[in-house]
């Protein structure tokens, strides 16, 4: 059976074979053929040492060349290029203690998590198939690769991944791997945050959020984030459809995923696994802002806005549309007619600033700031306000006040 292979992957193979090495596209890629979706980049591995595949190509670098990886690049993109190796002992569940090299396909073949991950191809010789990947696929089935209990032991990621495969792909994870997860669930303490945070990620982008169920049931979660654990197990169906009805932007998924914990525990969890700053904030100002409900007033909706941001506020509505508050709608409207008619929303669009006040004779600048704020409200309020004259006229009878 003929495949359609990526033209950068087949000249990476050609030119590797051109130079007495074997190689094939492998993995996550050659999943996604069999089972006709778009792979979302294209693995290859060879025989040939790094320094050898380095010598085959112009332009490389050296992604992880103690694990054996050299990136090549060509016009088309770039190509992970890995030689076959052998994973030494795990001590630790998360790394091998040493990574050997070999010269056999099938050796390389046999360290890879999961059946339908144990794959090669070549145009020209077909599959390497040895442990019924493609039966599994067809069956769609995920399988550990030898015995799932010390596949599991030696890394202990690949259960999150078991997990995360299941809702990308929606396919069933095989008994036998399924009891041995379950069994080393709590060895997910030792995988770092950020592996963690890659795959749950995965997991909620993917088009199959019921999945998360199996996060709870596995007893993953509960290693992970205990309370997350108990909101998923009461609520898996709701989360899952919220996550359903909005769009796949991972801040919007995490917080969408996070609401049922509420914002200052979000933020732990976040911190937890490491977030970035802006995501963590984002995320949190949504779910904080769930207790406000929807404004739909345009008085409502240029304060929200001007306190969360657009991008926040827009994220805000995203949720609110997905947990099924309908006034998320009609907000959208209200804010589309503000845009519309340029009408001021923060203190950029305020026709007098700070400067101005000053040279009205104010010199404090915590004055200034109080007053800037309520000729924003002013303006929000009634946006005919938003006049030069007008602000003057108030600023100088607050000023008439304070005397
Ligand atoms: P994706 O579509 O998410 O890229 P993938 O299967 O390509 O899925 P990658 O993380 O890109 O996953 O890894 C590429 C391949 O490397 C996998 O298909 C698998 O063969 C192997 N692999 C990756 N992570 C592990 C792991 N933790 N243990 C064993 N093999 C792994
Ligand atoms: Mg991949």
């Amino acid at each position: 059976m003929g495949f359609e292979i990526d033209k950068g992957a087949e000249k990476i193979l050609e030119t590797l074979n051109g130079k007495g090495y074997e190689a094939y596209i492998v993995g996550g890629c050659v999943r996604d053929m069999i089972m006709g979706r778009k792979p979302g980049d294209w693995d290859i591995t060879t025989s040939a040492r790094p320094e050898e595949t380095k010598k085959c190509f112009k332009r490389t670098f050296d992604t992880g060349i103690k694990h054996g990886t050299i990136t090549v690049l060509l016009e088309g993109g770039s190509y992970e290029v890995t030689t076959y190796r052998i994973e030494g002992e795990y001590t630790d569940c998360r790394h091998p203690d040493e990574v050997v090299f070999t010269r056999d396909i099938h050796e390389d073949l046999l360290r890879r998590d999961f059946t339908m991950n144990a794959i090669a191809y070549h145009p020209r010789e077909g599959f390497i198939d040895p442990f019924g990947g493609r039966d599994d696929i067809e069956k769609k089935t995920i399988r550990g690769v030898g015995f799932p209990d010390e596949r599991f032991r030696e890394d202990a990621l690949r259960m999150l991944r078991a997990v995360r495969f299941a809702a990308q792909l929606g396919f069933s994870v095989e008994e036998e791997t399924w009891k041995a997860l379950k069994n080393r669930a709590e060895l997910i303490k030792k995988v770092s945050a950020e592996r963690i945070r890659e795959e749950l990620q995965k997991l909620i982008m993917s088009g199959r959020p019921e999945k998360l169920s199996l996060l709870a049931e596995s007893g993953l979660m509960g290693y992970i984030w205990p309370s997350l654990a108990d909101a998923l197990e009461k609520y898996s169906a709701e989360t899952a459809g919220e996550l359903a009805a909005s769009e796949a932007v991972p801040a919007l998924r995490w917080a969408l995923f996070l609401r049922r914990l509420g914002a200052a525990e979000a933020q732990s969890l976040m911190k937890g696994l490491k977030f970035d700053t802006k995501t963590m904030k984002s995320v949190c100002a949504v779910i904080a802002e769930e207790k406000n409900g929807v404004d739909v007033s345009p008085y409502g909706v240029k304060k929200t806005l001007n306190r969360l941001g657009d991008e926040n506020y827009g994220l805000f509505l995203k949720y609110s549309l997905a947990i099924g508050d309908k006034r998320a709608g009609e907000a959208e409207k209200v804010l589309e007619e503000i845009r519309k008619k340029g009408e001021c929303v923060g203190l950029k669009d305020l026709a007098l600033n700070g400067t101005d006040i000053g040279k009205m004779g104010v010199k404090d600048g915590r004055l200034i700031g109080e007053i800037l704020s309520a000729l924003l409200d002013e303006a929000q309020k009634d946006n005919e306000n938003n006049k030069r004259e007008i602000l003057e006229d108030i600023v100088r009878k607050k000023l008439t006040l304070k005397e």
